[in-house]
């Protein structure tokens, strides 16, 4: 039974105990205004886009209005921020309930910004405009990227203002996930569950984003929930790698930003490198470079441990064999991020087969781009081109770099396929263009003078980097070389 606007809620996580959640209704808004919404996006979700833009679905995207069917609650999570750890939970936002898409699959719709809740601590509950049209941005790059992500449905402004160093204008995001199930829920049932919340939780999870997995484990007689790490750190291992690819830097890698879906969640201090360098930061918060670029894997991997902890009640009853089967599901994180990686960027370089030698020809080129600082996104696009752009003319023209391309010609020499068919894949794996910072706040800037063209434009050519069209060339560029280091802030 879907409603006028579309909607087919289901609220199976206010069916899990209690303990993880608090039902609570969005805090009205005054005068409440649609900034942007996901047309492709709503018809996915079996959404009827002209009611949505209707006084109807404004209301629902800025909290005044509770769709049919949803039951609205507050998640309650723990997390590891910068290592600390936490008890957390949504405190500026609500999980709306789960849609049912035509082809039934089940979505979180979820509203950022929509108000306090038990677990805001001194925050106000709100956010502002410009980040979360920000998350929209980049959510639906990763999207058009082929990154799995949370997505962005819309962005409405509540007409109130809100205070963080100045007046800003509020805004509630309308966030799209598989779920807001985190390494956070976990730590928050083992350390303030009962064993059979935690059990609950596992179970869920299991059923909701690996009943593959669950029927092979209930067959094979194998514990289910070694089967879930097992496939949790699988999921990972490939989500960062295809960060590490395209030189996302997340920023706020904190368990309770990791998502067990596998996907990329929680769009604040993020931002694509330019130059490349391991230890590129944009978080003005991260001081300690402890989320930096080069540093994603690991943290990766330590997230996976704290999850692996939460886990082990249920490992095994002997508490010195669950540790040890869950380090042994641990150490295989590593090689299977590795193994992503490589496969990756072979294809970048349009390696096709495999040689020995592939990883250290692989490992030599990243080492003369960040020698001499060269772009990281626009000198694959200049291979793949063959043609040194402007910005990179510094690597190109260097006599390391000619050796380096020699041995590279060499390398594709050697395999069987085409020219033709390397740079096939060569143009299938690196992207005509990224959310760049500069670009990101050009749009924002419009957008906040009432201009939605320039994000419009934006989001346009971002939603299919690989077709490498002309449009797309002109985003290219990175910023200009006088133009300070870029810093992203978060809690606005
Ligand atoms: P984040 O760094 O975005 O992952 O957020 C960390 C925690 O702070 C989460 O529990 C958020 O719900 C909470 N939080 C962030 N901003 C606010 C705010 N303005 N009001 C209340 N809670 C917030
Ligand atoms: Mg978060
Ligand atoms: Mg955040």
């Amino acid at each position: 039974d879907r409603s006028a606007a579309g909607w087919r809620f289901d609220n199976s996580y206010a069916r899990l105990p209690e303990v993880f959640y608090t039902k609570q209704a969005p805090a009205p808004v005054s005068s409440p205004r649609l900034v942007v919404l996901n047309e492709p996006l709503a018809i996915s979700l079996g959404l009827n886009a002209e009611t949505l833009r209707s006084e109807e679905g404004v209301e629902t995207f800025a909290g005044n209005r509770i769709p049919e069917g949803a039951d609205p609650l507050a998640q309650a999570y723990a997390g590891h921020q910068f290592g600390h750890f936490n008890r957390l939970g949504d405190g500026r936002a609500l999980l709306l309930g789960e849609q049912l898409t035509p082809s039934d699959e089940r979505f979180d719709i979820h509203l950022k910004g929509s108000g306090a809740t038990p677990y805001s601590r001194r925050g106000d509950g709100r956010a502002a405009l410009g980040p979360m049209l920000r998350e929209y941005i980049i959510s639906e790059a990763m999207y058009g990227l082929g990154i799995p992500t949370t997505r962005s449905l819309a962005v409405a402004e509540t007409g109130e203002p809100i205070y963080r160093e100045t007046e800003l204008p509020g805004a509630i995001l309308t966030r799209v996930a598989a779920s807001h199930i985190r390494v956070g829920t976990f730590q928050y049932a083992a350390q303030w569950g009962t064993n059979d919340e935690l059990k609950a939780l596992a179970d869920y999870t299991l059923q909701r984003h690996y009943p593959e997995a669950l029927a092979d484990a209930e067959t094979s007689g194998d514990n289910r929930y070694l089967v879930l790490l097992r496939e949790i750190i699988a999921r990972q291992a490939s989500l960062i790698a295809k960060w590490q690819l395209v030189g996302f830097i997340h920023g706020v890698m904190n368990t309770d930003n990791m998502a067990l879906s596998g996907e990329t969640i929680d769009y604040g201090p993020c931002a694509f490198m330019n130059a490349y360098d391991p230890a590129t930061v944009f978080s003005s918060i991260d001081s300690n470079g402890r989320y930096a670029y080069g540093n994603q894997p690991n943290i990766g991997a330590w997230n996976l441990a704290r999850f692996a902890e939460a886990l082990l009640p249920l490992l095994h009853e002997d508490e010195a064999k669950a540790i040890e089967r869950a380090q042994e599901e641990l150490a295989t994180f590593a090689a299977l991020f590795n193994r992503h990686w490589l496969v990756g960027m072979r294809a970048k370089l349009g390696l096709l087969g495999e040689e020995p030698e592939d990883a250290s020809l692989i490992e030599n080129l990243l080492g003369l781009m960040k020698q001499y600082q060269a772009d990281y996104a626009n000198t694959f696009l200049a291979l793949t081109y063959d043609t040194a752009v402007e910005q990179e003319a510094v690597l190109f023209g260097t006599p390391e770099f000619v050796r380096w391309q020699q041995s590279w010609q060499e390398r594709l020499s050697r395999q069987p396929q085409s020219k033709a068919e390397s740079v096939q894949v060569m143009r299938a794996s690196n992207p005509a263009v990224i959310p760049r910072n500069h670009q990101v706040e050009a749009a924002l800037e419009a957008a906040a003078g009432g201009d939605l063209g320039v994000m419009e434009r934006l989001l346009g050519v971002l939603a299919h980097p690989y077709e490498h069209t002309t449009e797309q060339a002109e985003y290219a560029a990175p910023p200009g070389q006088s133009s300070r280091p870029y810093r992203t802030f978060c809690g606005t």
